[in-house]
């Protein structure tokens, strides 16, 4: 997966060996990913199983509409709505 776009075959491509492995590419595994990168825990490869990142977050597009899915607001334990 490079530039936010998913080979359609990613375990085929594989030949090299990694340490770590992050299984999806929504708003989680993308986040986890940047935690890695700043730990400095790379080369790491992140599998998506569709062929764009974002999970249930993403534009829908819909008779000339785009429609944006997935998360408005973020929580943050016991502290209420964050924005
Ligand atoms: C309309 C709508 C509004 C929402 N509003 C909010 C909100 O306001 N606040 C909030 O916190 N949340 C909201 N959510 C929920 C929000 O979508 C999730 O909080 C967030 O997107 C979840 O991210 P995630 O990475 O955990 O899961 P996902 O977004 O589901 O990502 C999981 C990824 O893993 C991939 N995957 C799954 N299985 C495999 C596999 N075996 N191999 C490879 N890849 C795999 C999937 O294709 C997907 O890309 C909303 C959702 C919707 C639909």
């Amino acid at each position: 997966m490079l530039n936010g776009r998913c080979n359609k075959s990613p375990m085929k491509s594989i030949e090299k060996t990694y340490d770590v492995a992050v299984i999806g590419g929504g708003l989680s595994g993308l986040t986890a990913s940047i935690y890695l990168a700043k730990a400095g825990l790379y080369p790491f490869f992140i599998v998506e199983k569709m062929n764009q990142l974002g999970g249930r977050a993403m534009t829908v597009k819909k008779k000339g509409a785009s429609l944006n899915m997935g998360v408005h607001a973020f929580y943050l334990d016991g502290e209420g709505e964050a924005g």
